[in-house]
């Protein structure tokens, strides 16, 4: 039965109207690639480059990092990784690199902020990356941007990796959006950056204005939230409008009754953790997307998640 649903794992997701769906895989170790493409991944949506950072004591230099990415590409087989560049800050920091403490690390110095402050580390990244990439389809994506001025300071050292490597391999630099300034500027963004994600937990952390690690938040900490799905509805406007890609590769797009909503929204790639790889494909191939749009276009006007959630469940039900 494992070797059936593998198989069927395998194939590409279709809704019942024939429209693609991509489900990656989000991965924190060398190691997880070729188990991710055995369970049907598409690609990687989303490596969190961070493990080759932590618990040491210094950071890995260019070659071992172009030589543990360039394992990832190969393990991907053929399948497209979307590298993160590091994404750390107070409340991750690295020993080697301190930060001074913060009151709120959250609203620190993480994820690009983080790496605009440290250009050689970055600079090391990008041209690791860019080397990786001579070994199968590769593209970068920046972590907590928050406007074009920060992609474009991001963009210029990323340029200057290029010309200095003059490499042949084309690689895409996209962004994340996991602000609700990013959200807000998608459109602009979109101009410049190839390809936009959304990174859902961040993006719910700073709309709904709770701490993501707070356990007596964790129940009410929900992006299915209207105020989360008005701005992932624009984020998937905005892209698309531009001609871009546009993912979700927070923890919503592993959650089988987010999947409808966000095909609804114009989101067609989803990057969960490996194992509901075959459980999304699964759901986005029992869906139709003329349904999944009217189902979106209505729980914009609900007021809360749960009413979302009991939506999404009773139209569910009317499909399966
Ligand atoms: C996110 O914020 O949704 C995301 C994917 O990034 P991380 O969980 O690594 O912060
Ligand atoms: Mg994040």
């Amino acid at each position: 039965r494992d070797a059936v649903a593998l198989r069927e794992a395998a194939k590409p997701a279709l809704t019942q109207d024939g429209v693609p769906v991509r489900v990656h895989a989000n991965l924190g170790a060398a190691d997880e690639a070729a188990p991710a493409a055995a369970h049907g991944a598409d690609g990687c949506g989303l490596l969190r480059t961070e493990f080759l950072f932590l618990d040491r004591r210094a950071a890995p230099d260019e070659a071992e990092q172009t030589q543990e990415y360039t394992r990832i590409v190969q393990g991907l087989n053929g399948g497209m990784l979307t590298l993160r560049t590091l994404d750390v800050g107070g409340d991750k920091p690295l020993p080697y690199l301190p930060i001074a403490a913060e009151e709120n690390p959250a609203l620190g110095i993480r994820g690009l902020r983080f790496s605009l402050r440290h250009p050689d580390l970055l600079a090391v990244q990008f041209r690791a990356a860019l080397k990786a990439a001579a070994a199968g389809p590769l593209r970068v994506m920046l972590p907590m941007v928050n406007d074009l001025s920060e992609f474009r300071t991001a963009k210029a050292c990323f340029d200057a990796c290029v010309a200095e490597l003059n490499i042949a391999a084309p690689v895409s630099l996209g962004v994340m959006i996991e602000t609700p300034a990013a959200a807000m500027l998608a459109e602009q963004l979109a101009t410049e950056a190839a390809f936009l994600s959304i990174g859902s937990n961040d993006l719910s952390q700073y709309v709904l204005a709770m701490d993501r690690g707070h356990a007596a938040l964790a129940g009410a900490l929900d992006a299915m939230h209207p105020a989360v799905l008005r701005m992932i509805s624009m984020v998937a406007k905005a892209g698309l409008a531009a001609g871009r890609s546009v993912s979700v590769c927070g923890g919503l797009a592993g959650d089988p009754e987010a999947v409808p909503v966000l095909l609804g929204l114009g989101v067609a790639e989803l990057s969960v953790v490996p194992r509901q790889v075959p459980r999304i494909k699964q759901q986005a191939r029992q869906l139709r997307l003329a349904e999944c749009q009217q189902l979106a276009a209505d729980v914009l006007s609900l007021p809360s998640a749960d009413a979302v959630r009991r939506a999404v469940r009773h139209t569910l039900q009317g499909v399966s």
